[in-house]
């Protein structure tokens, strides 16, 4: 599925995300950047060490921001780590840092002159945020930050799986008919 705000593309596709050739992809690190599984683990196997001799650097990523490093071995000449909210129970802020993960992640895409994102999931996994919930909050973010910011071209969800795929479908429907 796909739509267009402004002069930016919202694509949804199912697949890997290590696979993408966009500019940047995103990736759901945890706030001390030491690798973990998931996406996460998925990203450093196969960029390969480099990335994170460059997250080790850094050192960390409070939870809500996001940091940028190379590569290494992926197509995406770029990886943005972010640090999505382990959600509690809602009473915790989780969505105004779950808002501030898309936020802080396409305005260091921006700031590197990366004009395509691809973002997975974030917080939707270990991190137990309510996919439907998470969804809206994502598309939402992303479209609001297309409105007033210029310089990104393509912003694609690359979703994992069928289910993930078809709730983001129905939440950007929900957006954009509503
Ligand atoms: P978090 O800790 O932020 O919850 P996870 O990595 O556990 O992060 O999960 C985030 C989402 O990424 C989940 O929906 C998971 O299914 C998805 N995911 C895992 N591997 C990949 C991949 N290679 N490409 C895209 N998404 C992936």
């Amino acid at each position: 599925m796909e739509v267009k705000i402004k002069n930016t593309t919202i694509s949804l596709v199912r697949g890997d995300i290590t696979k993408e050739d966009t500019d940047a992809i995103v990736n759901a690190a945890n706030s001390r950047l030491v690798g973990g599984g998931g996406v996460d683990g998925a990203i450093h196997r196969a960029g390969g060490p480099k990335i994170m001799k460059e997250c080790r650097k850094i050192g960390g990523c409070p939870t809500g921001d996001a940091v940028i490093t190379c590569s290494g071995n992926l197509k995406a000449k770029h990886v943005i780590h972010t640090v999505g909210p382990i959600y509690r129970d809602g009473n915790h802020n989780e969505e105004k840092l779950l808002e501030s993960v898309y936020r802080s992640s396409l305005e260091r895409a921006i700031e590197n002159g990366a004009r395509s994102v691809a973002f997975p999931s974030i917080s939707t996994g270990v991190y137990g945020y309510p996919i439907h919930e998470a969804a809206s909050v994502a598309l939402k973010t992303v479209i609001d930050f297309i409105k007033t910011h210029k310089g990104i071209d393509l912003v694609k969800f690359v979703l994992f799986s069928e289910r993930d795929s078809k709730v983001y479908k129905k939440a950007l429907e929900d957006i954009i008919g509503g």
